[in-house]
């Protein structure tokens, strides 16, 4: 093959770097699983699994196929609207590690090392937004690319920055996890937080903030954690909210009142507390003065939440 001028030409070339690489001793019999087969190089979720098994993807050449785990895939995958037209599926080790007994077995460390940089071109060249690992093997490779400090049992179920990317953990499809670690509806709870990473993706995130408030900055760090990008930060003593923004922002909120903040300075010197404020009296304050507005405001443009609290900002991002 000559120099590689497409993404197309440049999968190829992996493909058959891989195809014909011997470097794991005990895996030198097999055949790498990576073709046309593992998805579209232009998805923007990429799957990752442990390795192909014997009945599986080394038997079909199609990751996740053939088996029960695949089979429970397809399931997961169907439930959150995904086909696998829409993705593209690898592994952290690409041959099929055996036992003697030619049973499958855990891939060993070497081999996981030897196949990253396999791993790391893939994800390089399909430039995914969201990667789902299936399984602390995927999850523990990644580290090799970016290094991680998650472990699946405390990450799975939310979505995490890595790489310039959204990271979403999730257990193996495999029955054995299923039966003893991951059962089926605790799995189907978890992949919801793809179609939620999809579906904030390209979503407008506005912060309406003081920078140094420090809730705002708690509500700040807490998107990151999970994974959110807001896309603008608007400093409200800087840049004030005009009527028609509050009044909008009020409607997003549940009512003005819900947006109003009661801790003012000015809320007891202008005796405001003596009385009961109508919802125009309290959308004048906000425009007019930006201490009453409730702080920070979490935009997300057909939904907002004021003031700052994990569970309200995991009910308006759909998690829950
Ligand atoms: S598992 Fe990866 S590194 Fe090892 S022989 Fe197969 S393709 Fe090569």
């Amino acid at each position: 093959m000559g120099k590689p001028n497409t993404k197309k030409d440049l999968f190829e070339l992996i493909s058959s770097e891989a195809a014909a690489c011997r470097v794991c001793p005990d895996l030198c019999d097999r055949k790498a699983v990576l073709s046309n087969l593992n998805g579209s190089i232009d998805a923007k979720i990429l799957f990752i699994g442990e390795a192909p098994g014997r009945q599986g993807a080394d038997r079909t050449r199609v990751p996740f196929s053939g088996d029960q785990s695949g089979r429970n895939f397809d399931r997961f995958l169907a439930s959150i609207n995904l086909s696998r037209d829409d993705i593209f599926i690898t592994s952290a080790v690409l041959c099929s590690p055996r036992s003697l007994s030619d049973a499958n077995r855990t891939p060993k460390k070497s081999e996981i090392e030897n196949c990253n940089p396999f791993l790391q071109r893939i994800i390089e060249l399909i430039e995914p937004r969201v990667v789902v690992t299936l399984g602390s093997i995927a999850l523990a490779a990644l580290k090799r690319i970016e290094y991680h400090e998650l472990s699946l049992k405390e990450a799975v179920g939310n979505v995490y920055r890595w790489n310039g990317r959204l990271l979403a953990p999730l257990y193996h499809p495999s029955p054995q996890v299923l039966a003893s670690h991951r059962r089926e509806e605790q799995q189907l709870n978890d992949y919801k937080i793809v179609r939620n990473a999809l579906a904030l993706m390209d979503k407008k995130i506005t912060l309406y903030w003081l920078p140094h408030c420090s809730t705002c900055q708690k509500a700040d760090t807490y998107l990151k954690q999970t994974g959110k990008s807001v896309t603008e930060y608007r400093d409200i003593k800087a840049n004030p909210l005009s009527r028609t923004e509050v009044e909008r922002l009020s409607k997003l909120v549940g009512g003005a009142n819900e947006l109003f903040s009661r801790r003012a300075r000015l809320y007891r010197s202008m005796g405001l507390a003596d009385r009961e404020l109508l919802d125009d009296e309290m959308l004048d304050l906000m425009a007019t003065e930006y201490t009453f507005i409730k702080r920070p405001v979490l935009d997300l443009g057909n939904n907002a939440v004021s003031g700052f609290t994990g569970k309200s900002y995991d009910m308006v991002l759909g998690k829950e």
